[in-house]
């Protein structure tokens, strides 16, 4: 089974355009922070324009030049933080090297951060009050759910231990209600390919293409595949897919799986920091 992430996020779109149009005389608004020219960065945010506005989200995007000092990115984060009209906020990542990130996110009010990557949202998701978690580990359980696999009990892996993917997914996934007994695997991790085998779950978040082999892999498990690997031949995922398919219960494509539904949780996340700041009824 193919597990469509594009046609998944498509009804989640859709589902927060029906939301939000019973509310046609409020405007939520996203507002988004690119510094630099990274052109894969430039079309991510170009793709959240696009499906902002596909959804009855406003936008507004700012960009800044590649050198811009600390002090002057963290006053346009303030401005933004103070600004009624913005909703939600989203810093485009990575920033450049001499830009302190952590202090960047820091400037982000909780209840704006879409991202959900401050310091206040990652500790209520460590202490399992979801309010607003991290788009892409949030769109792999929304996969989940549309595909009806089972998460209670079960084994899950997750390669890959960062503070945007694959910590928040072994705390999503291990949660009270996912229920799930989850394996946190890195770089560091011996013997990778029998710890991926006993995975019913396996989500890989790397960035290294192919490493995802049918050894990794249980007969019957479900595959997320979230890391990229730009290459001239375009896009490739961590999962070989063509092998894994043949033995996984359920696989997502690169592209056209997980990340649709990263963008299609952002979405969410804005629609949820207006509701939290009560612009939208609760
Ligand atoms: P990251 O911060 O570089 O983290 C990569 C993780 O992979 C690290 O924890 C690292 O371990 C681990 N790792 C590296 N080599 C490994 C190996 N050989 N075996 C096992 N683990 C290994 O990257 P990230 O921000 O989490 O992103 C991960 C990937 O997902 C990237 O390719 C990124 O482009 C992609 N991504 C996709 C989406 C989407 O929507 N699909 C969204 C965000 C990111 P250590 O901690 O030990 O270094």
């Amino acid at each position: 089974m193919i597990i469509d992430g594009k046609k998944v996020a498509i009804q989640l779109r859709n589902q927060i355009k029906a939301q939000l149009a019973q509310f046609s005389d409020i405007q939520i608004t996203l507002a988004t922070v690119l510094v630099g020219e990274n052109p894969a960065s430039k079309l991510y945010v170009g793709m959240k324009h696009r499906e902002a506005h596909a959804a009855g989200i406003h936008s507004k995007h700012i960009t800044l030049q590649q050198d811009i000092d600390q002090q002057s990115l963290e006053a346009e984060i303030e401005k933004l933080a103070s600004d009624d009209s913005v909703n939600g906020i989203l810093v485009q990542l990575p920033l450049p090297k001499h830009i302190d990130k952590d202090r960047i996110l820091a400037k982000i009010p909780a209840e704006k951060d879409v991202d959900g990557l401050t310091e206040v949202n990652m500790g209520r998701l460590v202490q399992g009050q979801n309010q607003l978690v991290p788009c892409t580990p949030l769109g792999v359980m929304r996969l989940i759910e549309a595909y009806n696999i089972p998460t209670r009990g079960k084994t899950a892996v997750v390669v890959g231990r960062s503070s945007l993917v694959g910590l928040p997914q072994m705390l999503l996934l291990s949660a009270h209600g996912a229920d799930a007994t989850v394996t946190l695997a890195h770089s560091r991790s011996e013997n990778l390919v029998e710890i991926c085998q006993r995975a019913d779950i396996l989500v890989s978040a790397v960035g290294s293409a192919g490493m995802i082999t049918a050894a990794h892999v249980k007969p019957g498990a479900m595959v997320f595949d979230v890391g990229v690997t730009r290459t001239a031949a375009g896009i490739l995922g961590d999962v070989d897919f063509a092998a894994v398919e043949k033995i996984a219960g359920g696989v997502t494509p690169m592209p056209a799986g997980t990340g649709p539904m990263t963008v299609a949780c952002l979405l969410e996340n804005t629609v949820k920091a207006a509701r939290l700041q009560g612009i939208l009824p609760i």
